[in-house]
């Protein structure tokens, strides 16, 4: 994998294990190219917000560890196992900010679905999914 990549200094990894995964091969390609442009367009709106990786793969196991009950997104956290989806977290991110991303987005080539919550008090959460 070419590192050499430009990487927005807004984004950062929860651990190593994360940087590792971002850049494994087996991840969805124009996932990452998309993580990395999100984090470029957020970069224009908000110059001083840090983008975190918190989640990039996730095994069977570990997801049935997280959710033991099941979960009501089933579909879209199995997308974990199969290296097509990513979670960032991010520090009080203006709701027209997200808006804005995703208008940016809506005419692009990448077929994706975002979802956007709340964690904790101040703290957001993207789920970037690939549909395909
Ligand atoms: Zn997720």
């Amino acid at each position: 994998m070419d590192k050499s990549l430009f990487i927005p200094e807004v984004l950062g990894w929860k651990t190593e294990n994360e940087y590792k995964e971002f850049f494994d091969s087996r991840l969805s390609k124009e996932l990452r190219i998309l993580v990395l442009s999100i984090a470029s367009v957020i970069r224009l709106y908000e110059k001083d917000k840090e983008l975190i990786i918190t989640e990039v793969y996730r095994t069977l196991e570990e997801r049935h560890r997280l959710y033991p009950e099941g979960h009501r997104l089933h579909n879209v956290v199995g997308a974990h196992e199969l290296w097509k989806a990513i979670d960032l977290r991010v520090w009080n991110l203006d709701p027209d900010t997200v808006e804005g991303v995703l208008r940016y987005y809506e005419t692009s080539e990448f077929d994706f679905f975002l979802i956007y919550h709340k964690i904790r008090k101040g703290v957001n959460h993207f789920h970037i999914q690939m549909r395909s």
